[in-house]
């Protein structure tokens, strides 16, 4: 390594130096127990692996991902009350502190759901709960919110009705475009009857504490099927150990190309149709 290259490197340590002193300290009370982002992730099975299996080794230069998503939330404050954090007991229906639940062993926290709500904003008279997503829209418009988003703030209104005794009718997602100087995009709906949630918690609480995990749901997550063919779930080769994922996606591949072979077959048949039509006219 020359002086210029020992120059870079070390600009670059601080840089990450940096990275890592914010997350460490934006990441606040350290809960165990289930995430509410477990109860909303598009495979139970790795919600499954991440509460029972070792946390995977953290490479320096991923803190990056979450470094300007923590910026922004601790400088985007949409209301007085924000970051607020929920702990809530499951099967009991109740809600308990968070730093009683820190301090709770593992077990003890075995039907507690923790999750954190960006924003409580009062608007008319409402309570509306708000969240906050960067994303990269590379040009293309969003029409409707994520439905994981929004199961995400159903479940937030149920934690924050049990700890504060508010109930709030509305959410509200703030999405801000990364890649056009994070350009705004307010996505607001009206929330479900909670007790359509409550059960939805208590279903999906039973399926993440089954003995064996939840079945294997291959996805987005770890179906590599983006521009970098990158895998988004740490659990990958574990799951194939373990499960019949890969049985799973070439199944899925086998019913793609059947119904791409009958669209084609379709539009033969439309082509074949007008052309007769055509022929008569
Ligand atoms: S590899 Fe896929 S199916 Fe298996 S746990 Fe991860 S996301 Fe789920």
């Amino acid at each position: 390594m020359n002086e210029l290259e020992d120059i870079e490197t070390h600009v670059e340590n601080i840089f990450y130096d940096i990275i890592e002193n914010y997350n460490t300290i934006s990441t606040g009370l350290r809960i165990a127990g289930w995430h509410v982002s477990d109860f909303v992730s598009p495979c139970l099975r790795k919600s499954y692996y991440g509460h029972t299996e070792p946390k995977p080794p953290f490479e320096r230069t991923q803190g990056k991902i979450f470094w300007m998503g923590n910026v922004i939330h601790e400088h985007v404050l949409l209301s007085q009350i924000n970051e607020y954090t929920m702990c809530y007991d499951i099967e009991k229906d109740v809600s308990l502190q968070p730093e009683i639940v820190a301090k709770m062993s593992k077990e003890e926290t075995r039907n507690i759901i923790t999750g954190s709500l960006d924003d409580l904003i009062l608007h008319n008279g409402e309570f509306i709960i708000g969240d906050k997503k960067t994303w990269n829209a590379r040009g293309w418009d969003k029409k409707t919110p994520n439905p994981e988003y929004v199961l995400q703030l159903n479940i937030y209104r149920v934690l924050l009705k049990a700890s504060m005794g508010v109930d709030a009718t509305s959410g509200c997602l703030l999405f801000m475009d990364k890649s056009n100087d994070l350009e705004p995009k307010p996505m607001a709906f009206r929330l479900q009857d909670m007790e359509v949630t409550k059960k939805y918690l208590r279903e999906t609480l039973k399926v993440l504490q089954q003995d064996k995990g939840p079945d294997p749901k291959p996805c987005w997550l770890c179906k590599g099927e983006n521009r970098f063919k990158k895998v988004y779930c740490d659990y990958a080769e574990k799951c194939d150990s373990e499960t019949n994922r890969q049985e799973l996606i070439s199944l899925d591949k086998k019913l793609q190309d059947f119904a791409e072979d009958q669209k084609t077959q379709e539009l033969i048949n439309n082509i074949k149709t007008t052309t007769k039509m055509d022929d008569f006219n």
